[in-house]
């Protein structure tokens, strides 16, 4: 602690502070530091944030910004920003902005000319690509997919082809559903990785082929709960494989609309040529037929 209390910490400064996904010691000395210093900690839940800094033997004001006041809350912290106060903002785990509120105060408050210091930390998605051991450079970066089947359908075709790997948050008693849609829509032999209660007690990293991604969910009651999040590989570049994924689109799409429009989405979607795909359609329908 002594390190970080001889840093400056600058007046009228808004502290983006990045608090643990599960493990509590997992928070940073400079977090606690500025944790224990502000006028005031914005948190999306006063007795969550309360719990985490009592654990630290800390206690500052409490000032609660969630997701439907983030506007609102913005203007009060900004005017007390601008009164030369330091503000921390956290959410109820890992880093505020990412799936979580804090970017529309993150936004007020530069608007406003004021200062933002980001206190980095754990984050799930990174934490899960961490230990992964998927081997790539880029990663997409998705969170929540839309919770009406229909909705996450056509959210996954639109990733069809995206070459980096996929990372979804998936919210506790959701995970079956989850990968349901991604076995409908990707190609079986992409490998998935399930990153299950991260550094907690029953923590599960768990690394597979797609066509056995069910399975693995259903062989143990307890991991139809819990905090997830899932990595999908990425697609492979090269010919076989993106006609393949042309061919599963189509196929997909071809159960909801006509030829031309299934040939025309498929064609935004892959980037292939609309005639060809037309073509293809046709003569998936007249064997269906
Ligand atoms: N702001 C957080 C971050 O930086 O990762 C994410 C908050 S979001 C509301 C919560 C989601 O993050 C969970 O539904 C889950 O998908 C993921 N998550 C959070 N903690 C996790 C953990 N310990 N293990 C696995 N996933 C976790």
């Amino acid at each position: 602690m002594g390190e970080a209390a001889q840093q400056s910490y600058p007046t009228a400064t808004l502290y983006i502070v990045a608090t643990p996904i599960g493990n509590v010691t997992d928070i940073s000395v400079r977090a606690l530091h500025i944790l224990g210093m502000v006028d005031a900690v914005a948190c999306e839940d006063t007795r969550n944030t309360g719990n985490l800094l009592t654990r630290f033997g800390l206690s500052r004001p409490m000032i609660s910004a969630h997701q439907h006041n983030e506007r609102e809350v913005a203007d009060k912290i900004i005017v007390r920003l601008l009164a030369g106060e330091r503000i921390a903002l956290v959410s109820d785990a890992g880093t505020p902005g990412v799936s979580d509120p804090g970017a529309r105060i993150v936004d007020a408050v530069r608007a406003a000319g004021l200062r933002v210091v980001p206190v980095p930390g754990a984050s799930a998605a990174v934490t899960a690509l961490s230990a992964s051991g998927l081997v790539n450079d880029q990663f997409y970066f998705i969170g929540f997919l839309p919770a009406k089947a229909r909705q996450r359908e056509t959210a996954l075709l639109q990733l069809l082809t995206v070459s980096a790997t996929l990372v979804f948050y998936e919210a506790p008693h959701r995970i079956l559903d989850c990968v349901e849609a991604l076995v409908g829509v990707f190609q079986p032999e992409r490998q998935v990785v399930f990153a299950r209660e991260l550094t907690k007690l029953f923590e599960e990293i768990h690394r597979c082929p797609l066509s056995e991604a069910l399975a693995w969910v259903k062989a143990d009651a307890h991991r139809e709960k819990g905090e997830y999040v899932v990595l999908l590989e990425g697609a492979a570049s090269g010919g076989d494989a993106e006609a393949a994924d042309a061919e599963r689109i189509l196929n997909i799409l071809l159960a909801e609309c006509s030829v031309k429009q299934a040939a025309n989405l498929t064609a935004q979607i892959t980037g292939r040529k609309k005639n060809a795909l037309y073509e293809r359609a046709l003569e998936i329908k007249g064997a269906q037929d």
